[in-house]
């Protein structure tokens, strides 16, 4: 995120209209997580049109879209039947709020079609419009729930180092970024972290994943006992850490960690902002990891991006508590806005109708995870291919078989992403791991093209480190 485009090279020609807006947007506008000055004097790519999953610029390069956005676009760019349902909304109830004794139908009908998706034991929607809010809300319901309980001290929440929960200040808190931390000289007090499931960068030598994956997973019991298991209120992580790396933890850890919340009564929420609505090949991410949440954050796959909205899913024990004990102070104007939740409706109707899950469980996805192992298994700076549906974390390393890193991974990571980009593919880097979560509507031919411009792009970059 913090790396500078210095060592790309402008593309050729900028026509007029790039030009005009990189002066607009140069003179005006403040990027999120960038480095203001080394942008404008290289000038940001003016993406103009996008459809399926290729977008194209203001001097008519076509890109393939390896990120869906910010992992948002499952569905694909340009499709009309969310624009429709945009359209009719915006005519027939443009807004009205939900605070004061009204509602609307299709804030309704997508509480309804939520609990249905989501199953058991999550029955009610609390709605926002980001996944940074959905985690702000979260924090939100589990002190109201406490204090419901009739235990307001347990109000520690412990999340894990390299985690990511969103920017605002309760989700930078949350997450474990330290480089956010830094420029937070204030944060949210009880929320402490714990270490990740990095397992390629952070286990002992010999060690096996699975009591690596343990012994992660019971830093959280010794952080509870620490910290007096009457005082915890809920644990938070991502089921995979998108942003931090595309890290999947081992198949020991969540069974553990679900295990270790139970035995303490500490709730256990699921972020699944990235790994919601389908991008694992399952519905919630948490499923491929076989443990089930109190609490769930959604947002981005849940409009597929088209517009703002997010959401936190309650479990009822947590539900019934909340609607049998008065006023919950909590809402912000947007709340169910009727437009993003009839998008949103569209959306699940449109992944239901095409089957969208299904086949990145059953077609895409394995055909995805395939390619890439072909392309980079024994790959000479690729130490790992994690991920499963449409979503995968490439580890970059100096020397694969031993797990030794590169002393400059960052700047590696950022050298093989600024490849990509002026070769017309995006991909994102993290630390040192590349990132890929196409749209889930990916066809086979065009997961062939990714996956072909990706290997040109790392083959690129090992020359220039080699
Ligand atoms: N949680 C996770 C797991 C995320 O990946 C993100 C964003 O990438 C967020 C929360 C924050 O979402 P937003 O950027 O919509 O606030």
């Amino acid at each position: 995120m913090s790396h500078t485009l210095d060592d790309q090279k402008p593309l050729p020609t900028p026509s007029p209209d790039t030009v005009h807006y990189r002066a607009l947007d140069g003179a005006h506008h403040i990027h999120p997580f960038s480095d203001m000055g080394a942008l404008n004097r290289m000038g940001s790519r003016v993406i103009t049109k996008a459809q399926g999953v290729y977008l194209w610029d203001s001097d008519g390069h076509r890109l393939i879209d390896g990120m869906a956005g910010l992992w948002c676009v499952n569905v694909g760019y340009g499709r009309k039947e969310l624009a429709e349902a945009a359209y009719r909304q915006m005519c027939e109830l443009s807004y009205y709020n939900t605070f004061f004794k009204t509602t609307h139908p299709s804030v309704a009908e997508l509480s309804a079609l939520l609990a249905q998706l989501a199953g058991p034991p999550f029955t009610h929607f609390f709605y926002c419009t980001s996944g940074s809010e959905a985690n702000d809300t979260v924090l939100r319901i589990v002190y109201r729930y406490w204090a419901t309980q009739g235990q307001p001290q347990k109000k520690y929440v412990i999340s894990r180092k390299n985690g990511y929960h969103g920017s605002t200040i309760a989700g930078a808190t949350l997450g474990g970024m330290a480089y956010m931390h830094e420029q937070m000289p204030s944060k949210v007090e009880h929320i402490v972290h714990i270490d990740q499931p990095y397992f390629f960068a952070e286990a002992e030598p010999g060690m096996t994943p699975d009591a690596f994956g343990l012994e992660r997973a019971r830093q959280l019991e010794a952080k509870i006992l620490e910290l007096g298991p009457e005082n915890v209120a809920a644990f938070i992580g991502e089921p995979f850490q998108g942003a931090g790396g595309v890290i999947f933890p081992p198949s020991t850890y969540w069974p553990e960690i679900e295990r270790i919340c139970r035995r303490y009564d500490v709730l256990l929420v699921a972020d699944e902002v990235i790994g919601g609505f389908g991008r694992t090949g399952k519905w919630f991410a948490h499923r491929h990891f076989g443990f089930k949440p109190d609490l769930m954050a959604l947002a981005k796959g849940i409009t597929s991006g088209y517009v703002p909205l997010g959401a936190v899913a309650i479990c009822e024990r947590v539900a019934q508590a909340i609607v049998e004990h008065g006023e919950f102070n909590h809402g912000m104007t947007y709340s169910g806005h009727p437009v993003a939740t009839a998008v949103a409706l569209a959306n699940l109707a449109l992944m239901r109708e095409e089957a969208i899950v299904e086949r990145v469980k059953d077609d895409t996805g394995p055909y995805f995870q395939f390619r890439l192992r072909e392309a980079f298994e024994g790959h000479p700076i690729v130490g790992e291919i994690a991920g499963v549906g449409l979503v995968a974390g490439l580890q970059l390393a100096r020397e694969p078989r031993s797990r030794t890193r590169f002393e400059n991974g960052a700047e590696v990571a950022g050298i093989c992403r600024d490849l990509c980009f002026s070769g017309n593919l995006i991909m994102r880097a993290s630390g040192d791991r590349m990132l890929l979560a196409p749209p889930l509507v990916i066809s086979k031919p065009e997961i062939d093209e990714l996956v072909a411009k990706a290997k040109q792009a790392i083959d690129a970059t090992a020359r220039r480190v080699g």
